[in-house]
């Protein structure tokens, strides 16, 4: 259980785990490379490929909970000398290094995921499909876009150290990893559905003010160049950085209503899923991938299918899909609660008009109008 720093003595154990752990990491790669290389003709890499992954699994939870531990106490002890002082003034740079490298390795990985099960969905089992494009697809990222994704990525490990820092200050938080009193369904499964109606309540209503045309062309615009959002993270965090701070700042203050204005019990692992899911979200919404989550109960009624059924849907790709072509609606980041409140929700029409030439050829992630223009100028200049 990580416990806020007890001065000198924890903390220089704390260094010495760590240190071990990464001496250990080394000895077990130096094990593995020498084996491998003694045993290269013979079955047993195999096993020793498994007794590696399960060292390695044990070395980087260990190392994983001894950073973040250390990250933290540093950042207590600094925090603890008055306001003025730097919170990243104490950090060790290489603590830091490694803990982004671990959040954006994270991202890369969720993001890779996202589309290869997607893709796989859709060309392997048929069991969703493409979202038909109709607005215009943005075919090439200028140097602006690449700046604010750049920009944007590198702002997303300070915000989890940051929440992981009020959630280590927080006394509603709990971070004992054993089942019972702290790892509870009330702890973990209880608040993720209350997370995201307050997250999104404060979503929606900053949406729809980044829409108000006085600020609408120095902030949000940016994200609306892409009528037909496909790459999945990377359309997501193509925006503007003020917004993208406030977006992912908005789950802190999701957590902070929850634990301290609420006084409810909030375990690690619900934080974790809810930044998990919620990244999953985001990104699932700027794909092509036609996926819906409902419950077979509610108001509404199923647009697929020729005997309509009651459903309440939760989630929706093609909600934002719709913001994307039609910007005064759906405002909400998951769910469509408070846009269904507000009076914004607009439903998806499958029987908007669709241009074939824009739909998009899934395997480049290019437009059909793109790749024959790019195709005609490659036969002028031949
Ligand atoms: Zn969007
Ligand atoms: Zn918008």
């Amino acid at each position: 259980m990580l416990t806020a720093g007890k001065g000198e003595a924890s903390y220089s154990r704390r260094k010495k785990d760590e240190r071990i752990c990464i001496v250990s990491i080394l000895e077990h790669g130096k094990w593995y490379i020498t084996q491998s290389v003694l045993n290269l003709n013979h079955s047993t890499s195999i096993f020793h490929l498994c007794l590696t992954f399960r060292y390695g699994i044990d070395a980087t939870r260990n190392m994983t909970r001894n950073l973040t531990s250390s990250l933290l106490s540093s950042s207590l002890q600094s925090a603890t000398q008055g306001m003025d002082d730097d919170c990243f003034g104490e950090l060790n740079f290489l603590h830091y290094a490694m803990f982004a490298a671990f959040i954006l390795s994270a991202l890369e990985l969720l993001n890779f995921l996202i589309k290869l099960s997607g893709e796989t969905a859709v060309t392997r089992f048929g069991s969703i499909s493409y979202i038909p494009v109709r607005g215009k697809h943005l075919d090439e990222l200028s140097v602006k876009d690449y700046f604010f994704i750049s920009l944007n990525k590198a702002a997303t490990p300070p915000f989890v150290y940051f929440l992981l820092r009020y959630l280590y200050f927080e006394p509603n938080s709990q971070w004992d990893l054993s089942f019972g009193e702290s790892l509870s369904v009330t702890t973990v499964l209880l608040p993720l559905p209350f997370l995201f109606i307050i997250y999104d309540f404060f979503y929606t209503i900053l949406h729809w003010a980044l829409h108000i045309k006085a600020v609408y062309g120095y902030i949000h615009k940016h994200h609306h160049h892409q009528k037909a959002p496909s790459r999945a993270n990377v359309d997501a965090v193509n925006v503007h950085p003020i917004e993208f701070f406030l977006g992912e700042y908005n789950h802190l203050l999701a957590v902070f209503i929850w634990c301290n204005v609420c006084g409810m019990r909030l375990h690690i692992v619900s934080v974790v899923l809810f930044l998990a899911l919620g990244g999953t979200m985001a990104s699932l919404n700027h794909t092509r991938f036609d996926i819906e989550i409902s419950l077979p109960f509610g108001f509404s009624r199923t647009t697929s299918s020729k005997r309509p059924r009651s459903k309440l849907t939760i989630y929706d790709t093609k909600a934002h899909d719709v913001h994307h072509r039609i910007p005064q609606s759906n405002y909400g980041q998951y769910i469509m609660f408070w846009d269904w409140i507000f009076g914004t929700f607009r439903p998806y029409n499958k029987n908007d008009r669709i241009n074939p030439k824009a739909q998009l050829d899934h395997k480049i992630g290019k437009s059909l109008e793109y790749i024959e223009i790019e195709e005609s100028s490659l036969k002028k200049s031949s």
